[in-house]
This record gives C-alpha cells, sequence and structure tokens, in this order.
C-alpha cells in the first residue's frame, strides 16, 4: 500500500506517479524530541506518528530540503510548517507559526 501523506487533509500518496511528478515523502525523524515537534505541528489530535508514517514535500518550505545529494532530504532539525487547516484550527495555527 502507497503511503498516504500524515498532513490534515492532505490527499498525497506515495505513488510512483505523485514521485514523478516532483512529489517527494519524508519519514518523521529519529530523534524523539523532533518527532514530537512534527506530530505537534500536524495539529492532528491524539496523532502519533509511525515507523512508516510520512509527510509529503508540499509542507515544508524550500530552505527545509537538502538537494545537494541523489535524494531530497529534510534538512536537520527542519519542522513542517505549512499546511491547509480546517477553520477551527486555522487559528491554532497562526500562533504556532507566530503570523
Ligand atoms: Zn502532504
Amino acid at each position: 500500500m502507497p503511503q498516504l501523506c500524515a498532513a490534515w487533509g492532505c490527499t498525497n500518496r506515495s505513488t510512483i506517479e505523485n514521485r514523478s511528478r516532483g512529489i517527494t515523502f519524508h519519514r518523521f525523524p529519529k530523534n524523539k524530541e523532533l518527532r514530537r515537534q512534527w506530530e505537534v505541528a500536524l495539529r492532528r489530535e491524539g496523532f502519533s506518528a509511525s515507523e512508516s508514517s510520512v509527510l509529503c514535500n508540499e509542507h515544508f518550505k524550500p530552505e527545509d530540503f537538502d538537494r545537494t545529494g541523489q535524494i531530497v532530504r529534510i534538512r536537520d532539525g527542519a519542522k513542517p510548517s505549512i499546511f491547509s487547516f480546517p477553520p477551527h484550527l486555522q487559528r491554532v495555527c497562526f500562533i504556532v507559526t507566530g503570523l
């Protein structure tokens, strides 16, 4: 089964088609603290990332990526910050991102 992006309202799956369109999928960090920050950034109640949970590249800023290698990676310490939250979560989102 292709992995579905864990972000709210995002329906990107890690299929070959999506990958060939330039969408990349990234596993949650192994580092516990950073992983927790990603989970919090998702704002999904009760969500905890599993070994196979992924986020697609649409939730990261261009500067969050390390494109120097053959594989596009998320830079150490970078956190997902771009989400299309439903209205009842948006206010919280603004506080988190400091907008
Ligand atoms: Zn996504």
